[in-house]
């Protein structure tokens, strides 16, 4: 399998360290807000990549943190916790505000069926942890203390800034003047391991003693730690957005090395963007979009799923409402030819046919992650000649990397009364009744059901929505 490698910069033939077992860590939420439809492509992508290596014949083991302390609103050390500031927006306790937001991120994920990682990992729970790791790089040399933080000092870590590109010297530089920097802090790439409780801090709702006193951990250190934990000192693959490449993934390079002095991610895997509109998604434009902005205008949040399958995941996407409705579209296409398919006699089985598709769906997979083409090459399949058992089996086993839930779309059943009262109204419209033929259909939709008519005086009934 071919992938591209943000630390190397280019496509790399993917082997896991210990195959066929593959170690897969993903940065997760930081629960202080509703997650949107940005993070859902964000977690769509990863669910499809944790999904295609069994697929491909490799076992995965995933894990994803939940970040409920310590991130700060500025990536700078600035600001404050990120935490803290969404208690007082929504007048809540902080740890209601991580339960809540919590509960809301797994509620869109699993609308979109994205299978919960094998673990999922809070920063709350793993303090210990933490502590251990930076006790590990203090006794090594690579931290200084201050009156406020325990920082790590990228001066000692002469590989800081490979995953970037950029030079730590250019890091280096004055500060921004508008944000509160520690006096103390010697390099401007410097980054805490843990905030002590005193100035900015001094009422800080989560706390924890440490060796340093009482603080908090800054955000960068849980991913190390948790990695490490639940996957070893060396990882396969650490997936991200390209936001985190210039800051928080150099700072986990720089924490997990200097503490293992071995290589910490032997692949670095990051996703685009998501625009609205050809906009970037933010407050002040007032796009932000939720799950229930998608379910309330009466879509499918698979519609979303298969709006965010179109576009590769080094690219920009960008939702629109019609690319959301013509993904709707091409859904229910979908799920009636799988209806369909199931409906009709089994053929003969698999032929050298069905090998070839497959065989195109696997090579795309493995042409770093290209799940556009495959689902170009599912349509192709579809409309083949293959006998409707080949293309069912075929089309159920792509969708274990789709996540479109085909297996279980069935054909809607109509009860008995309601078929009978289509009946009655078929035979007034026969006599040309069409005040009965009305009243029966005033009857037939009350009931929460449409009918259409169609050639020769038949009828189509749906469940309305
Ligand atoms: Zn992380």
């Amino acid at each position: 399998m071919k992938l591209y490698n943000t630390l190397t910069r280019k496509l790399e033939e993917f082997k896991p360290l210990n195959p066929p077992n593959v170690t897969l860590y993903t940065c997760g939420p930081t629960v202080y807000d509703y997650s949107h439809i940005g993070h859902a492509r964000a977690y769509v992508i990863n669910d499809l990549l944790r999904r295609s290596f069994p697929f491909l014949g490799f076992t995965i083991k995933h894990v994803m943190n939940i970040t409920d302390v310590g991130h700060l609103t500025g990536d700078d050390d600035s600001g404050i916790d990120k935490l803290e500031k969404g208690a007082k927006k929504y007048n809540k306790s902080v740890w209601d505000v991580v339960k809540f937001y919590t509960d809301y991120f797994f509620k869109t994920t699993d609308a979109l069926n994205i299978l919960r990682p094998d673990i999922v990992c809070p920063a709350t729970k793993h303090i210990k942890e933490m502590i251990e790791m930076i006790k590990k790089l203090e006794n090594k040399g690579l931290t200084y203390e201050t009156e406020e933080a325990i920082y790590f000092d990228v001066s000692k870590f002469p590989k800081y800034g490979q995953l970037s590109g950029q030079i730590v010297k250019e890091k280096l530089k004055g500060a921004r003047a508008d944000v509160y920097v520690d006096p103390k802090k010697k390099n401007n790439a410097d980054f805490s391991l843990w905030f002590k409780r005193v100035g900015r801090f001094k009422d800080h709702t989560m706390h924890w003693d440490s060796p340093w006193g009482d603080g908090f951990p800054g955000w960068h250190i849980e991913c190390s730690a948790m990695s490490t934990k639940y996957l070893g000192e060396t990882i396969d693959i650490h997936t991200g957005g390209v936001d985190h490449i210039s800051v928080h993934h150099e700072n986990e390079i720089a924490q997990s090395e200097g503490a293992s002095g071995k290589q910490f991610v032997r692949l670095w895997f990051h996703y685009n963007f998501l625009t609205v509109n050809g906009e970037k998604m933010s407050k002040s434009l007032g796009n932000i979009l939720t799950i229930d902005d998608i379910v309330k205008k009466n879509y499918d949040p698979l519609a979303l799923r298969y709006l965010f399958l179109q576009t590769h995941y080094r690219q920009l996407a960008n939702f629109t409402w019609e690319a959301l409705t013509s993904a709707q579209e091409a859904l229910k296409k979908l799920q009636n030819i799988a209806i369909d398919l199931k409906s009709q006699i089994y053929g003969p089985d698999e032929s050298r046919k069905t090998h070839g598709y497959r065989q195109r769906f696997v090579n795309a997979l493995a042409d770093d992650f290209q799940i556009p083409q495959t689902l170009a090459v599912t349509w192709e399949m579809l409309k083949s000649d293959l006998s409707a058992k080949e293309k069912l089996d075929l089309l159920l086993d792509f969708d274990k990397v789709f996540g479109l839930r085909l297996i279980e779309v069935k054909e809607e059943i109509i009860p008995k009364q309601i078929v009978e009262l289509a009946e009655k109204r078929k035979i007034a419209r026969e006599k040309k009744d069409f005040n009965e033929s009305d009243v029966l259909r005033n009857e037939i939709n009350s009931s929460g059901y449409s009918i259409e008519d169609i050639k020769n005086n038949n009828y189509k009934l749906k469940i309305l929505k």
